[in-house]
């Protein structure tokens, strides 16, 4: 018997991974800030999220795996929990085409890839899991096939890859004239997790293509411009470095300051902590990391928040991130900031 959150569960064999209940803390946080409609959680394994967000969040779920085995897991944990809910046994992407839901939430085991178009088609809010992260930040064959985007390693792979799993959803929501509005994305360990809105409109999902674009990186100095859709970069960095154009990425905020701020009221401990890093964080999405940048300076890095107090005196945007210690957001330029580290 498992115990997480306020519910409990046996897992009979089927998957249950202890380390992502950060992430199912956080989701409850969220959940609950949201509107209540019927959440269906498409792939339940033990049931663990949809049951917690049946009695932390005071959702109603609809519960979803395409494995009977886990499907007689579900509903014995229902009944553990003195709770009772619609169970199905289905192939995902069927079952979202075959019923409406106003909120989706998509957990699989690995790509969410395949499952998003079905999702879009109803959903006006769009909870998504990645675990596949080198195809969303740096391995180019796999976030080709899947994303239909282009990616290299960076510097500072997790910004890339948030933003172009959001840029892969964008594009496909487009398709059924929606546009969407992040609430909120993060990555923790070996994961990556987004919770959006989607709203159908024509204009407006052809405006958000002014939030698509490239990332322009150089694999040398690790100099980052941003490109939109339509705009021409240059072909080599100052450095005399060919770039690398990386994307379609989402070019837009990362979250919803207003919402974020009503959960962080209500957040404790570990979650509340991580809540307000992702709070801090400017939209802008060039990064660096310094230590890197340091060590190709031949110098040792300051501490990153004094750094970024140094980037913010000097009137430029900087923020920490919540993905890695020593990576900063700014729209400060790769000359800026070689230049205040070595001062
Ligand atoms: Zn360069």
């Amino acid at each position: 018997m498992i115990v997480e959150g306020k519910a409990k569960i046996s897992t009979d064999g089927i998957f249950y991974n202890p380390r992502m209940k950060l992430c199912r803390d956080l989701d409850m946080l969220i959940y609950s800030e949201l509107e209540k409609n019927t959440v269906l959680d498409a792939f339940s394994a033990t049931g663990i999220r949809g049951i917690r967000a049946m009695l932390e969040a005071g959702r109603e779920v609809v519960f979803n795996d395409a494995n009977p085995k886990a499907v007689e897991v579900i509903k014995k944990n229902l009944q553990l929990n003195g709770l009772s809910a619609e169970v199905h046994c289905r192939e995902a992407t069927l079952l979202m085409r075959e019923i409406p839901f106003r909120h989706i939430d998509i957990d699989p085991f690995g790509s969410p890839a395949n499952y998003i178009e079905s999702a879009c088609i109803s959903a006006e809010f769009l909870s998504v899991t990645a675990t596949d992260l080198e195809a969303l930040c740096c391995k180019n064959s796999a976030s080709m096939r899947k994303y239909s985007a282009v990616v290299f390693k960076t510097d500072t792979p997790h910004e890339v890859g948030l933003r172009v799993l959001l840029g892969y959803i964008a594009r496909i929501s487009a398709r059924f004239e929606k546009k969407i509005e992040p609430v909120i994305a993060w990555t923790k360990e070996h994961y990556y997790r987004v919770h959006l809105r989607m709203k159908r409109s024509t204009s407006l999902s052809l405006k958000m293509f002014e939030k698509l674009g490239f990332l322009v990186y150089c694999p040398k100095c690790f100099r980052k411009e941003v490109v939109k859709l339509g705009e021409i970069p240059e072909r080599k960095c100052r450095c005399g470095t060919d770039y690398l154009a990386l994307g379609p990425l989402w070019l837009g905020e990362l979250k919803d300051e207003v919402f974020l701020e009503k959960v962080i009221s209500k957040a404790e401990g570990e979650q509340k902590k991580i809540l307000i890093k992702i709070l801090k964080e400017i939209d802008s999405p060039t990064s660096y990391n310094i230590q890197k940048i340091c060590s190709r300076l031949g110098r040792s890095a300051p501490p990153t928040k004094d750094f970024v107090e140094k980037l913010e005196s000097q009137g430029f945007k900087a923020s920490t991130t919540h993905y890695c210690g020593y990576c900063i957001k700014t729209d400060a330029k790769i000359e800026v900031i070689e230049k205040l580290l070595k001062a």
